[in-house]
């Protein structure tokens, strides 16, 4: 059962259900400070390294509050950011589209 919740959890987070990390990998540096800052210790290092030869910061894919942490700990402008599902009234011009706390909106 718990185990039909997490991947329910995952579908959720990707399909912008719920709030989430979005990591660039390639632009992340892989210092862990987000990993570090992370109170609900959703956040890993790669086991994989991305195009600059490190490994980067990844979601564990559930859990994420959305408390936006990570975010202001990390040190590199684009690599993170962290997207929450729209509360209440749309945004103007923005129906239904999340929140998005980051140093580059995508939109
Ligand atoms: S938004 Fe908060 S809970 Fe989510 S990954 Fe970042 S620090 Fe962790
Ligand atoms: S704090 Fe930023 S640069 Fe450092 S590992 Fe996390 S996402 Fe990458």
């Amino acid at each position: 059962m718990a185990e039909s919740r997490q991947l329910a959890d995952k579908a959720d987070a990707a399909a912008g259900r719920k709030p989430r990390p979005v990591i660039d990998r390639d632009i992340c540096k892989g210092c862990g400070r987000c990993v570090a800052a992370c109170p609900r210790h959703v956040l890993r290092l790669s086991s994989e390294l991305n195009r600059g030869g490190v490994r980067p910061a990844e979601y564990l894919g559930e859990g994420c509050t959305g408390c936006a942490i990570c975010y202001y700990n990390c040190p590199e402008m684009y690599a993170l950011e962290v997207h929450t599902p729209a509360q209440g009234k749309p945004r103007a011009g923005r129906a239904g589209r999340a929140g998005v706390a980051g140093k580059a909106s995508p939109h």
